[in-house]
């Protein structure tokens, strides 16, 4: 066995605050990354251009600074169950160091690739969590079950020590010239772009790709913008979100130097409203987490409703509402210039997500996997427990206690797009009408077909009552 460990990055497309990768240095002065394309994860369905597009431009920073660094990261286009442990093994590897995660896919992988390098004698780092201030099994309840209610979770893991960031990875030694020939022989590639992996994505990124990008957002948004975050938070229009997501989700950021930088952002403070505000986004990490805790915990959330009405729902699934939903023309100005949004950018607003989910839900009445693999196929920063738990929510399916949950869209484009400046932002078909028509949805059909926007689709009140009248039916039988 030579020195070397292979440090296999997957959600983690980062040096610093690495907690593995820190591990992998510590042992050894020889440490190589590499990053395996997944056939079974990019040939699926719910692939979203705009996140391959951002990952590759990830890939493509870490593996600069892993050349600064004087080592590689190698890029493997294979299953990884069995690329990883047989690179490892043409590499004459000692160990390959890995972060764990909540995902089912990853687990029964994982446990696969543990297998498979432990036949071969090689070592592993088990268990190893990096992406969660606090793992799965640290955060029970008093009878010693993870949590089903976000209120009690955020308690105990508010209340709890959180980690300094980890070291970040030293200098190293790379491949050598003869390891990196058996390297190419087994089937490593020059990183590919995009388009070359069958994912065009023209628009900008909400956030550029790479480590300084990321790190430069959370400064600024830590600086300033999360010091009003808990007013700001709820309008579509403004930008007072931190658009750190799409880091999140691929681990472009440690989640201790986040942590730490919100700790900074309190010591500053200087109000109490900016205190709430700060301690509102901290929050939000913390419905991350619990969104993952629960994914790892109940994987079965995964495949459908958790609560019991909802298990067997007569959706009405009418594919050509859901089509008009997904375009942004149901008639609805706040439900589709959020949609729109969304088509355009690959991002949308927290508020509109909730939104256009109830939408499709409680109006529609659409089964919700149908809007969660949706969203998969166009967010940049689509992550199965987030989305899973977002769309749990607003179909009531999920462990919420909140039985029903209908959002009125013209109540909720009055409330948080008052002056329908975010409708005339996504829509431009509609930018001419006056606030009060776009806000209320309330657009006289003559004026709707001079400028060709749809009329609403359906109608929000029966809807409202069909969607009611189901779920008692449903629940009489539970
Ligand atoms: C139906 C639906 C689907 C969603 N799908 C996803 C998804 O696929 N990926 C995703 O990251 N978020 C998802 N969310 C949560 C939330 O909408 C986004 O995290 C947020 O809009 C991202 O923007 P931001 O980074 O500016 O957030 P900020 O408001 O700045 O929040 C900071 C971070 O906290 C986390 N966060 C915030 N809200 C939530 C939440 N409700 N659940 C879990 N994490 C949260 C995210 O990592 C976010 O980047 C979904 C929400 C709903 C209602």
């Amino acid at each position: 066995m030579s020195d070397l460990i292979l440090f296999w990055h997957r959600r983690d497309l980062r040096i610093a605050d690495n907690t593995g990768l820190a591990a992998a240095r510590e042992q050894t002065a020889k440490v190589v990354g590499v990053f395996c394309l997944d056939p079974q994860i990019l040939n699926g369905d719910d692939v979203a251009p705009a996140r391959v597009s951002y990952m590759i431009g990830c890939l493509q920073a870490l593996q600069q600074q892993y050349a600064q660094l004087g080592t590689q990261l190698l890029i493997l286009q294979h299953n990884p169950v069995v690329g990883i442990p047989g690179l490892a093994e043409a590499l004459n590897a000692k160990a390959v160091f890995w972060n764990w995660d909540v995902e089912p896919y990853a687990q029964i992988r994982d446990r696969a690739v543990i297998d498979s390098l432990q036949a071969k004698g090689i070592q592993v780092l088990k268990e190893n969590w990096d992406q969660l201030l606090h793992t799965p099994t640290e955060i029970y309840s008093g009878a010693n079950a993870p949590y089903t209610v976000y209120t009690p979770f955020w308690k105990n893991w508010s209340s709890k020590a959180k980690a300094i960031p980890a070291n970040t990875l030293q200098p190293s030694e790379g491949l050598t010239v003869k390891e990196q020939e058996i390297a190419e022989k087994f089937g490593i590639i020059p990183l590919p772009s995009a388009p070359d992996l069958g994912f065009n994505w023209d628009g900008e990124l909400i956030l550029s790709p790479g480590e300084v990008a990321a790190q430069a957002r959370l400064e600024e948004f830590t600086n300033s913008a999360i010091n009003e975050y808990q007013e700001q938070r709820n309008f579509p229009f403004v930008d007072g979100t931190s658009l750190l997501s799409p880091a999140l989700k691929f681990g472009v950021l440690g989640i201790r130097t986040i942590w730490q930088a919100t700790i900074a952002a309190l010591e500053n403070s200087n109000s109490e409203e900016v205190t709430a505000s700060i301690r509102t986004w901290q929050q939000e990490l913390a419905w991350r987490e619990f969104y993952q805790h629960a994914m790892y915990h109940f994987p079965e959330l995964a495949n459908g409703a958790y609560r019991e009405p909802f298990k067997n729902f007569p959706w009405r699934n009418n594919e050509t509402f859901f089509q008009a939903w997904c375009e942004g023309k149901t008639g609805y100005p706040i439900v589709d210039a959020a949609m729109r949004q969304l088509n355009e950018i690959g991002w949308m607003h927290n508020r509109c997500r909730m939104i256009v989910a109830s939408f499709l839900t409680k109006d529609l009445i659409i089964n919700p996997q149908w809007g969660e693999k949706y969203f998969m196929q166009k967010l940049i920063d689509g992550d199965l427990s987030a989305n899973n738990g977002g769309w749990q929510w607003s179909a009531s399916s999920g462990m919420d206690p909140k039985p029903l949950r209908i959002f009125n869209p013209a109540s909720q484009a009055q409330k948080f797009d008052a002056e329908a400046e975010y409708i005339r932002q996504w829509v431009p078909e509609l930018r001419s009408l006056e606030t009060e028509y776009l806000v209320s949805g309330n657009i006289l059909p003559l004026e709707r077909r001079a400028i060709g926007y749809p009329a609403p689709i359906v109608d929000h009140k029966k809807q409202q009552a069909l969607f009611k009248q189901l779920y008692q039916q449903q629940k009489g039988q539970g």
